[in-house]
């Protein structure tokens, strides 16, 4: 049974992907590909084994429960991060299976230690440092306090990492906080350096973070948004493309979109000047139109903020959404186009013929961030893989 609304992943573009972020970091450094939020919308189960078969072997999530099905999703072996939230009964588990995850916070590595103790699994951990984010993180005292307790219990607790999150690489309004997070980073890094510990890699860099602030990159990367085809934001891709033509290089956007979110048309009317379309009266039809009802509302992503505002693709055209976005469905005005039939393709995300719509095109109108758009695009839309 086929619902209203699928997703295509394309193969072809995550490659694509992949290729160009290992080029931007050089052939050394790890990459993690952060599968957080469903994957960013792009759905967990079908885009980790997809993301395998194109080379990726180290995946970031939030939490132990994602982590759990991204173990199921997993078609091999690799290696999995949980960047966030640890359900302390799952600790045992995530141990004995050596999925690593990040200490913020002393009281969890001393839960690592019991659960290490108790299952005889060392516990690989990634220390997270505070460096100027005050979000998640140790500070100087914390971090002293962590490096004399894993000291004392080397045989249970495994450090594989020493990292931090960056208060917001993608915009350079945030260039000087940036800079000192960075050296803060380095400064704690030294102090380990001198303490004779072993933190096995140094990761800080996010998408935004890797593309802009190079020296982020250090031994791994952990790409999330970048990934799946999308710029953090629209000033990064900006700054990267000037970047690259200042070096006298091509400035054609290196980055291919992996999903495309389609639905099709279920009915046509054709209606009289004058005429209302939908609910109330925020659509009059200036002139003759016709107009296509699409099965895709706001119950699936399709913001109800693009009433009269965003658009989809047939035939490779826009077609402007008419009147307001209902839950289960949209309506969309297709006067200028012909022979257009229900059953015809509609595309909400992504590229049809020589068009695309990207989500920041109607993130910009919605007032969302593109991350936000794609992370709502409900679990039940099936996913698929195509070329
Ligand atoms: C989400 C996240 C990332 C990835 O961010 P992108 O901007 O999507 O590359 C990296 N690190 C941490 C800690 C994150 O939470």
């Amino acid at each position: 049974m086929q619902g209203p609304a699928r997703i295509e992943l394309s193969r072809k573009a995550l490659k694509s992907n992949l290729r160009f972020l290992r080029k931007e970091i050089g052939p050394s450094p790890r990459i993690s590909l952060v599968v957080k939020g469903n994957a960013y919308g792009h759905g967990i189960e079908s885009f980790v084994p997809l993301a395998q078969e194109c080379g990726a072997d180290h995946f970031s999530v939030f939490s132990s429960e994602e982590a759990g099905r991204v173990t199921k999703a997993s078609a091999r072996p690799c290696d999995l991060m949980v960047m966030g939230y640890v359900d302390p009964e799952a600790l045992d588990w995530m141990l004995a299976t050596g999925i690593s995850f990040y200490v913020f916070e002393l009281d969890r590595l001393r839960a690592a230690l019991c659960s290490a103790r108790r299952t005889g699994r060392p516990a690989r951990v990634h220390l997270q440092l505070e460096t100027g984010m005050n979000r998640l993180g140790l500070d100087a005292d914390q971090l002293r306090a962590a490096v004399e307790l894993i000291g004392r219990n080397r045989e249970h607790l495994s450090v594989e990492g020493v990292c931090t999150h960056f208060a917001g690489a993608e915009s350079v309004s945030n260039y000087l906080r940036i800079r000192n997070q960075i050296s803060v980073f380095e400064e704690r890094c030294r102090w380990l350096d001198e303490a004779g510990v072993d933190y096995g890699m140094r990761h800080t860099a996010c998408s935004a973070a890797a593309l802009a602030y190079p020296e982020t990159i250090m031994d791994m990367v952990r790409f999330g948004i970048v990934a799946y085809g999308f710029w953090p934001t629209r000033e990064t891709r900006i700054r990267y493309l000037l970047e690259k033509e200042r070096g006298g290089r091509p400035h054609k956007d290196p980055l291919r979109r992996v999903m495309t979110l389609k639905s099709s048309i279920m009915s046509i009317k054709n209606v009289v000047p004058g005429d209302f379309v939908g609910y109330g009266i925020s659509y009059q039809a200036a002139g003759e139109r016709r107009i296509a009802s699409i099965p895709v509302g706001y119950s699936l992503g399709l913001a109800r903020s693009l009433s009269n505002l965003g658009h989809v693709l047939v035939h490779g055209c826009r077609a402007p959404i008419a009147g307001l976005v209902n839950m289960s469905m949209a309506l969309v005005d297709v006067t200028h186009l012909k022979d257009v039939n229900i059953g015809d393709e509609v595309v909400i995300i992504g590229r049809q013929g020589r068009s695309s719509i990207s989500v920041s095109s109607f993130s910009d109108m919605t007032g969302r961030l593109n991350y936000e758009v794609l992370v709502r695009l409900p679990e039940r839309i099936p996913r698929a893989v195509v070329e």
